[in-house]
């Protein structure tokens, strides 16, 4: 490729913040091709028009600049939701984004715009690299340079469906083995994106390693450390704009390292909101969290007893499972004045505790990147970690002899080892000085995507 030239990539999510969002993968597809625009990368992005896409026409702009291209169809996406409605997920999934999947390839001829790669995220996407491959590239020299690059966000979510539906993939059954798209005699998307695409990556480089063994694998770990040659774990960064503690319309005070007495101002002032008792002796402890196994509840529901005995205050922001909602519904009503539960999705509240609370907790069982702790650091809330995944990769001990760190992590997942975590945080808030120094050194960590950025760009030279 001639230096001067742009890169031309083209970037494929089911959603994207700020038109569809159901979790992380939204935040990634709404700010990292920002990101790589600023890094000289010719980007665009594309994704399905559902019916909560407020957009007239069908390109949209990141940031008035990423061109975002909508693929529509309105049996598949004119509905209430992205995947899953409330008894479950919908039935014609594998159709649905079959079709995504198709129709981005095909759509590239009308736009103008020949992409040297293009990125796909999860499996939602990941039977593109399977199309490209072994029909368009074959059939068609428009097609036949085009390289992919498949993200992984999340190894729990496979796209797995029973092997009836295979032919709705368009594939022969030839491909229906296990060296392809066959899993436990199931169709399983994902597989086949990561048997066929150029490059895999992955949201941290702890979860590119973890993937690989049985634990984390899912039951495609083979199949990983196999391709572990084209595996790369590239860290998400988080928008620091979006998050900014010195410079947010949703606060009322404002701080930052240099000047942080704003945020003890922000703590009273949730406090109050929250019905809870104005201390500053006190510390706050939040969390913002799916209601998941995965985010580590069920050690949460073990300690939450006991901490609560402490001299402490407890804010809790989230929504999921029902076993999780009854347990805080129960500690709402026997301790309300000293935790708050919020069991709902509330962007401004989020804001609110990631700003006003003193300690964050974020135990999960497993954690491909974690948008959470970054954000908490971002605003002095300090965190307190299971050594897993991107946690790993953005958290590092507090040591009260050099005062270097910037959170508390712990290994084993076990409720007890958790508990000693957050009771250390709690001794170290106590004195005065030493918090204060945790604090600045959490606020002054860099988790902004032009890092990230740069490295899925050097990932993108791989291929061309
Ligand atoms: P995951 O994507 O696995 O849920 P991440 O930490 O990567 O976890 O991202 C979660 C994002 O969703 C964060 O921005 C967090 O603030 C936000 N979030 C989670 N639960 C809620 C909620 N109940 N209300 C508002 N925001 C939430």
């Amino acid at each position: 490729m001639p230096k001067d030239r742009k890169l031309k990539v083209l970037f494929a999510s089911s959603e994207v913040e700020p038109f569809s969002k159901t979790g992380g993968l939204a935040d990634v597809a709404g700010s990292l091709p920002i990101a790589l625009d600023k890094a000289g990368v010719d980007i665009r992005v594309i994704t399905p028009r559902y019916k909560c896409v407020r957009v007239f026409g069908n390109e949209a702009r990141l940031a008035d600049k990423v061109p975002v291209y909508f693929i529509n169809n309105n049996k598949y996406f004119m509905r209430n939701n992205l995947y899953a409605e409330k008894g479950g997920d919908y039935a014609d999934n594998l159709d649905r984004f079959a079709f995504f999947s198709k129709g981005i390839i095909e759509g590239l001829k009308e736009l103008d715009f020949k992409p040297d790669i293009i990125h796909c995220n999860d499996w939602q996407t990941a039977l593109l690299p399977v199309y490209l491959k072994e029909i368009y590239g074959k059939q068609d020299k428009f097609y036949g340079k085009m390289k992919t690059v498949l993200t992984v966000h999340n190894l729990g979510y496979q796209g797995v469906f029973p092997k009836e539906g295979f032919p709705k993939t368009g594939l022969g059954w030839e491909y229906f083995t296990m060296h392809r798209l066959e899993f436990y005699d199931m169709v399983n998307i994902l597989k086949g994106g990561l048997v066929y695409t150029d490059i895999i990556t992955t949201v941290s480089p702890t979860y590119a390693k973890e993937i690989q063994t049985a634990e984390f694998g899912c039951g495609l770990n083979g199949l990983l450390s196999e391709r572990k040659g084209a595996l790369f774990g590239i860290l998400n960064g988080i928008d620091h704009e979006e998050w900014d503690p010195s410079n947010d319309k949703e606060l009322k005070y404002h701080f930052s390292a240099l000047k942080p007495e704003g945020k003890c101002k922000e703590k009273a002032s949730l406090q109050k909101e929250a019905g809870l008792e104005q201390r500053q002796d006190a510390p706050l402890i939040g969390i913002v969290s799916r209601l998941a196994d995965q985010k580590g509840l069920d050690l949460i529901a073990r300690i939450i007893n006991p901490l609560l005995d402490h001299d402490v205050q407890f804010i809790l922001l989230g929504t999921g499972e029902e076993k999780y909602h009854r347990l805080f519904e129960e500690i709402s009503k026997r301790v309300p004045h000293k935790a708050s539960i919020n069991l709902k999705f509330d962007e401004l509240l989020a804001k609110r505790i990631y700003s006003g609370a003193d300690i964050f907790l974020m135990p999960s069982r497993y954690e491909p990147c974690g948008l959470s702790q970054m954000i908490s650091l971002r605003y002095g809330t300090i965190p307190v970690v299971r050594r897993t995944g991107g946690l790993a990769d953005t958290i590092t001990g507090f040591d009260p002899d050099t005062t270097r760190g910037n959170g508390f992590v712990f290994e084993r997942y076990d409720a007890w080892e958790f508990f000693d975590a957050i009771k250390k945080a709690i001794g170290i808030y106590k004195q005065k000085g030493l918090w204060a120094k945790l604090v600045s050194n959490a606020m002054k960590c860099d988790f902004s995507w032009d890092k990230s950025a740069k490295k899925y760009l050097e990932v993108y030279k791989k291929l061309i």
